[in-house]
Protein backbone atom coordinates (compact mmCIF):
# COMPACT_ATOMS: atom_id res chain seq x y z
CA UNK A 1 0.00 0.00 0.00
CA UNK A 2 1.41 3.73 -0.52
CA UNK A 3 1.47 6.02 2.22
CA UNK A 4 1.10 9.92 1.76
CA UNK A 5 1.72 12.83 3.62
CA UNK A 6 -0.84 15.76 3.16
CA UNK A 7 -0.90 19.23 3.74
CA UNK A 8 -4.71 19.76 5.05
CA UNK A 9 -4.36 23.66 5.63
CA UNK A 10 -7.81 24.84 6.01
CA UNK A 11 -10.37 22.81 7.58
CA UNK A 12 -12.19 24.84 4.88
CA UNK A 13 -10.43 22.39 1.90
CA UNK A 14 -12.76 20.26 3.09
CA UNK A 15 -15.63 21.53 1.27
CA UNK A 16 -14.25 24.64 -0.65
CA UNK A 17 -14.60 23.88 -4.32
CA UNK A 18 -10.48 24.70 -4.91
CA UNK A 19 -7.58 22.84 -6.45
CA UNK A 20 -6.40 22.05 -3.27
CA UNK A 21 -9.61 19.36 -2.82
CA UNK A 22 -10.09 18.87 -6.51
CA UNK A 23 -6.50 17.22 -6.05
CA UNK A 24 -8.04 14.91 -3.05
CA UNK A 25 -10.48 13.70 -5.23
CA UNK A 26 -8.17 12.75 -8.04
CA UNK A 27 -5.65 11.28 -5.93
CA UNK A 28 -8.22 9.09 -4.02
CA UNK A 29 -9.67 7.85 -7.03
CA UNK A 30 -6.04 6.73 -8.20
CA UNK A 31 -5.46 4.55 -4.90
CA UNK A 32 -5.94 0.71 -4.25
CA UNK A 33 -8.85 0.31 -2.00
CA UNK A 34 -6.70 0.06 1.52
CA UNK A 35 -8.23 -2.24 4.18
CA UNK A 36 -8.40 0.42 6.44
CA UNK A 37 -7.25 4.03 6.53
CA UNK A 38 -4.20 4.62 9.48
CA UNK A 39 -4.11 8.73 9.83
CA UNK A 40 -1.49 10.44 12.02
CA UNK A 41 -3.16 14.10 12.42
CA UNK A 42 -1.26 17.01 13.56
CA UNK A 43 -4.36 18.12 15.52
CA UNK A 44 -4.25 14.92 18.42
CA UNK A 45 -1.29 15.77 20.37
CA UNK A 46 -0.73 13.80 23.36
CA UNK A 47 1.55 14.12 26.60
CA UNK A 48 4.03 10.98 27.75
CA UNK A 49 2.68 8.53 25.64
CA UNK A 50 1.28 7.43 22.01
CA UNK A 51 -2.09 6.54 21.78
CA UNK A 52 -4.08 4.54 19.18
CA UNK A 53 -8.00 5.11 18.35
CA UNK A 54 -10.09 1.55 18.73
CA UNK A 55 -13.54 2.72 18.91
CA UNK A 56 -15.84 1.01 16.29
CA UNK A 57 -17.54 4.32 15.29
CA UNK A 58 -15.36 7.30 15.72
CA UNK A 59 -16.83 10.34 16.48
CA UNK A 60 -16.47 13.43 13.78
CA UNK A 61 -14.23 16.02 15.78
CA UNK A 62 -15.08 20.04 15.28
CA UNK A 63 -11.76 20.53 16.76
CA UNK A 64 -11.74 24.49 15.48
CA UNK A 65 -13.96 27.50 15.87
CA UNK A 66 -14.91 30.13 13.64
CA UNK A 67 -15.60 28.37 11.08
CA UNK A 68 -19.05 28.51 8.63
CA UNK A 69 -22.30 26.07 9.91
CA UNK A 70 -21.89 24.64 6.45
CA UNK A 71 -18.64 22.87 7.82
CA UNK A 72 -19.97 21.83 11.78
CA UNK A 73 -23.05 19.88 9.36
CA UNK A 74 -20.29 17.71 8.16
CA UNK A 75 -19.96 14.55 9.54
CA UNK A 76 -17.51 11.43 8.15
CA UNK A 77 -19.18 8.20 9.54
CA UNK A 78 -16.33 5.41 8.74
CA UNK A 79 -16.27 2.97 11.03
CA UNK A 80 -13.25 2.38 13.11
CA UNK A 81 -10.22 -0.36 12.97
CA UNK A 82 -10.18 -1.81 16.42
CA UNK A 83 -8.62 -5.01 15.22
CA UNK A 84 -6.17 -2.93 12.99
CA UNK A 85 -5.40 -0.64 15.86
CA UNK A 86 -4.79 -3.89 18.54
CA UNK A 87 -2.46 -4.92 15.99
CA UNK A 88 -0.73 -1.56 15.35
CA UNK A 89 -0.34 -1.84 19.39
CA UNK A 90 1.33 -4.71 19.14
CA UNK A 91 3.56 -3.94 16.39
CA UNK A 92 5.17 -1.30 18.32
CA UNK A 93 7.81 -2.78 20.48
CA UNK A 94 10.30 0.53 21.81
CA UNK A 95 7.28 2.59 23.71
CA UNK A 96 3.87 1.46 24.78
CA UNK A 97 1.10 2.30 22.65
CA UNK A 98 -2.46 2.55 24.29
CA UNK A 99 -5.78 1.63 23.10
CA UNK A 100 -7.80 4.98 23.01
CA UNK A 101 -11.61 5.03 23.07
CA UNK A 102 -12.23 8.90 23.43
CA UNK A 103 -10.99 10.67 20.65
CA UNK A 104 -12.31 10.02 17.30
CA UNK A 105 -11.48 11.28 13.49
CA UNK A 106 -9.73 15.30 13.84
CA UNK A 107 -10.51 17.56 10.98
CA UNK A 108 -6.67 17.12 10.04
CA UNK A 109 -8.32 13.77 9.23
CA UNK A 110 -11.58 14.08 8.03
CA UNK A 111 -10.95 17.10 5.81
CA UNK A 112 -8.80 15.35 4.06
CA UNK A 113 -10.80 11.95 3.88
CA UNK A 114 -14.20 13.18 3.04
CA UNK A 115 -12.93 14.68 -0.84
CA UNK A 116 -10.50 11.72 -1.21
CA UNK A 117 -12.95 8.76 0.20
CA UNK A 118 -16.48 10.47 -0.45
CA UNK A 119 -18.18 7.11 0.71
CA UNK A 120 -16.72 6.69 4.29
CA UNK A 121 -16.46 3.03 3.91
CA UNK A 122 -13.27 2.42 4.99
CA UNK A 123 -12.49 1.73 8.45
CA UNK A 124 -10.35 4.36 9.87
CA UNK A 125 -8.27 4.88 12.79
CA UNK A 126 -5.73 7.36 14.10
CA UNK A 127 -2.19 7.32 15.89
CA UNK A 128 -1.50 10.08 18.25
CA UNK A 129 1.83 12.48 18.54
CA UNK A 130 3.46 12.29 21.87
CA UNK A 131 4.61 16.06 21.70
CA UNK A 132 6.71 15.14 24.56
CA UNK A 133 9.35 13.18 22.35
CA UNK A 134 11.86 14.30 19.72
CA UNK A 135 11.94 14.51 16.05
CA UNK A 136 14.10 11.64 15.82
CA UNK A 137 11.34 9.29 17.62
CA UNK A 138 8.46 10.27 15.29
CA UNK A 139 10.70 9.29 12.19
CA UNK A 140 11.71 5.65 13.99
CA UNK A 141 8.18 4.63 15.36
CA UNK A 142 7.08 5.26 11.45
CA UNK A 143 9.88 2.92 10.99
CA UNK A 144 7.51 0.17 12.97
CA UNK A 145 4.61 0.88 11.29
CA UNK A 146 5.92 -0.39 7.88
CA UNK A 147 4.26 -3.67 8.52
CA UNK A 148 1.18 -2.41 8.24
CA UNK A 149 2.10 -1.27 4.63
CA UNK A 150 1.97 -4.88 3.75
CA UNK A 151 -1.34 -5.54 5.65
CA UNK A 152 -3.06 -3.24 3.27
CA UNK A 153 -3.57 -0.06 5.49
CA UNK A 154 -2.67 3.24 3.78
CA UNK A 155 -1.16 5.45 6.57
CA UNK A 156 -1.53 9.36 5.47
CA UNK A 157 -0.13 11.49 7.82
CA UNK A 158 -1.79 15.00 7.61
CA UNK A 159 -0.27 18.30 8.59
CA UNK A 160 1.92 21.16 6.57
CA UNK A 161 5.44 21.43 5.82
CA UNK A 162 5.08 25.24 6.57
CA UNK A 163 2.75 26.13 8.92
CA UNK A 164 2.90 29.61 10.65
CA UNK A 165 -0.44 30.54 11.68
CA UNK A 166 1.02 33.40 13.12
CA UNK A 167 2.29 35.26 10.07
CA UNK A 168 -0.99 34.14 8.02
CA UNK A 169 -1.89 36.79 5.28
CA UNK A 170 -4.50 36.94 2.56
CA UNK A 171 -3.95 37.84 -0.98
CA UNK A 172 -0.18 37.72 -1.51
CA UNK A 173 2.76 35.84 -2.37
CA UNK A 174 4.10 33.11 -0.34
CA UNK A 175 7.09 34.98 1.85
CA UNK A 176 10.16 34.43 0.94
CA UNK A 177 11.62 32.13 4.08
CA UNK A 178 8.80 30.03 4.01
CA UNK A 179 9.49 28.91 0.06
CA UNK A 180 13.01 28.28 1.03
CA UNK A 181 12.31 26.17 3.68
CA UNK A 182 9.43 24.28 1.69
CA UNK A 183 12.21 23.90 -1.27
CA UNK A 184 14.93 22.59 0.90
CA UNK A 185 12.66 20.03 2.82
CA UNK A 186 11.43 18.73 -1.13
CA UNK A 187 15.68 18.64 -1.86
CA UNK A 188 16.06 16.39 0.93
CA UNK A 189 13.24 14.38 0.67
CA UNK A 190 14.09 13.86 -3.09
CA UNK A 191 17.85 13.04 -2.19
CA UNK A 192 16.39 10.69 0.85
CA UNK A 193 18.11 12.77 3.18
CA UNK A 194 15.72 11.58 5.87
CA UNK A 195 18.40 12.56 8.55
CA UNK A 196 18.54 16.25 7.61
CA UNK A 197 14.15 16.39 7.75
CA UNK A 198 14.80 14.95 11.19
CA UNK A 199 17.13 17.22 11.97
CA UNK A 200 15.42 20.41 10.66
CA UNK A 201 16.18 22.68 13.43
CA UNK A 202 19.44 22.51 12.65
CA UNK A 203 18.28 25.33 9.94
CA UNK A 204 18.17 27.40 13.23
CA UNK A 205 15.90 31.17 12.16
CA UNK A 206 14.25 29.83 8.99
CA UNK A 207 12.78 26.26 10.55
CA UNK A 208 12.00 28.44 13.82
CA UNK A 209 10.12 30.81 11.00
CA UNK A 210 8.38 27.50 9.01
CA UNK A 211 7.40 25.23 11.93
CA UNK A 212 7.36 27.54 15.03
CA UNK A 213 5.54 24.56 16.76
CA UNK A 214 6.42 22.56 14.78
CA UNK A 215 3.39 20.04 15.47
CA UNK A 216 2.56 20.13 11.51
CA UNK A 217 6.00 19.23 10.89
CA UNK A 218 5.95 15.89 13.00
CA UNK A 219 3.21 13.92 10.82
CA UNK A 220 6.03 14.15 7.56
CA UNK A 221 8.46 12.32 9.99
CA UNK A 222 6.43 9.40 10.19
CA UNK A 223 5.60 8.61 6.73
CA UNK A 224 9.56 9.20 5.55
CA UNK A 225 9.79 6.17 7.88
CA UNK A 226 7.72 4.41 6.80
CA UNK A 227 9.21 4.65 3.00
CA UNK A 228 10.86 1.69 1.79
CA UNK A 229 13.86 2.66 -0.61
CA UNK A 230 12.57 1.23 -3.96
CA UNK A 231 9.37 3.77 -2.97
CA UNK A 232 8.72 6.41 -5.46
CA UNK A 233 8.45 9.62 -3.84
CA UNK A 234 5.85 12.27 -6.16
CA UNK A 235 4.27 15.67 -5.11
CA UNK A 236 1.29 17.11 -5.70
CA UNK A 237 -0.85 20.40 -4.47
CA UNK A 238 2.68 21.73 -4.33
CA UNK A 239 1.44 25.65 -3.80
CA UNK A 240 1.04 27.93 -0.64
CA UNK A 241 -2.26 29.16 1.19
CA UNK A 242 -2.52 32.66 2.80
CA UNK A 243 1.55 32.96 2.44
CA UNK A 244 3.03 30.97 5.14
CA UNK A 245 1.43 27.31 4.67
CA UNK A 246 2.65 25.10 2.14
CA UNK A 247 0.03 22.35 1.02
CA UNK A 248 2.83 20.35 -0.77
CA UNK A 249 1.62 16.40 0.10
CA UNK A 250 3.71 13.73 -0.83
CA UNK A 251 2.38 10.32 -2.14
CA UNK A 252 4.84 7.71 -1.80
CA UNK A 253 4.61 3.77 -3.65
ZN1 LIG B 1 -4.01 21.83 10.90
Amino acid sequence: MPCMFVGHGSPMNAIFDNTFRKTWQAVGKNLPRPKAILSISAHWLTRNGTKVTAMEKPRTIYDFTGFPKELYEQTYAAPGAPEFASQTQQLVSSVNVSLDFGWGLDHGTWSVLLPMFPRADIPVYQLSIDYDRPPQFHYDLGKELRELRQQGVLIIGSGNIVHNLFLMRTGEKPYDWALEFDQKIAEWIEKGNHQAIVDFRNLGELASMAQPTYDHYLPLLYILGLQHDKDKTEFFNVDFDLSSVSMRSILCR
